[in-house]
């Protein structure tokens, strides 16, 4: 039977991790570890725009191949960024401490949240017959966090750049879900990041939709998940598999 699929992005598109941000996870692991500290967030920041898996999609990892392995290879952006900001300037050995908290905190599955239209619109597209399958650039931990907030029951299939070895856009990491996928029609990605998600499913030949994040280069835009079930459901309605 032919199945009509969406296929998600997690981060910024379904879910959250509260704080939105790496340099909060480390003002978190900074607040614990040096109550009274004077840094923030903004000035973490710069330090923390390069350095992670998806800011080289273009560089497959899949030489990484456990979560040890994975974080191991994140702890010298870390020690960096707290360098960086002269943090242990006195103590060599404390950036590094700190580096290491910043798994269990980022990971920390109580903090990790879904939009309010997350669950309604994936519930109600699903009653409508869509098949959800979830394609996210993450950490390896990530089914932890969708199981903290109920979003496992309702994917089919979850590809993940940290397990998979490949970053979107890069077309490696759209290879799992064109398995599933197939010759099916309808099929969209759904993501609120233009390059990662509509450009690099538009490259393997499935539309996109940018939501929450506007861009003008994006052909088709929706500010939230009821306007992309409205959208999605328009353009493949009931007896109508013709349009695009
Ligand atoms: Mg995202």
């Amino acid at each position: 039977m032919n199945k009509k699929y969406l296929i998600w992005d997690f981060d910024g598109t379904l879910g959250y991790r509260e704080g939105r941000s790496w340099a909060m996870v480390l003002i978190e692991v900074l607040d614990r570890q040096m109550p009274g500290h004077s840094y923030s967030a903004d000035q973490l920041a710069p330090h923390l725009r390069t350095g992670f898996p998806w800011h080289m999609p273009e560089r497959p990892h899949t030489y990484i191949i456990s979560a040890d392995q994975w974080w191991a290879e994140m702890t010298p952006v870390f020690v960096a960024a707290f360098d960086a900001l002269g943090v242990g300037v006195a103590d060599p050995v404390l950036a590094r401490n700190l580096a290491r908290q910043i798994r269990p905190t980022y990971c920390n599955p109580d903090r990790w949240r879904l939009f309010d239209d997350t669950l309604p619109v994936l519930d109600e597209l699903a009653a409508r017959g869509w098949t959800h399958i979830l394609l996210s650039n993450h950490v390896p931990e990530l089914a932890i966090f969708m199981d903290a907030v109920d979003l496992s029951a309702r994917i089919a299939a979850v590809f993940n750049s940290a397990i998979m070895g490949y970053e979107k856009p890069h077309p490696a990491a759209f290879r799992g879900v064109l398995e599933i996928v197939g010759d099916s029609r309808p099929v969209w990605m759904i993501g609120d990041n233009i390059t990662a998600d509509v450009f690099g499913a538009a490259a393997v030949g499935i539309p996109g939709v940018l939501v929450r994040r506007p861009d003008e280069r994006a052909e088709r835009f929706c500010a939230d998940l009821w306007q992309v079930a409205a959208l999605v459901e328009d353009a493949h309605g009931p007896g109508d598999s013709s349009r695009d």
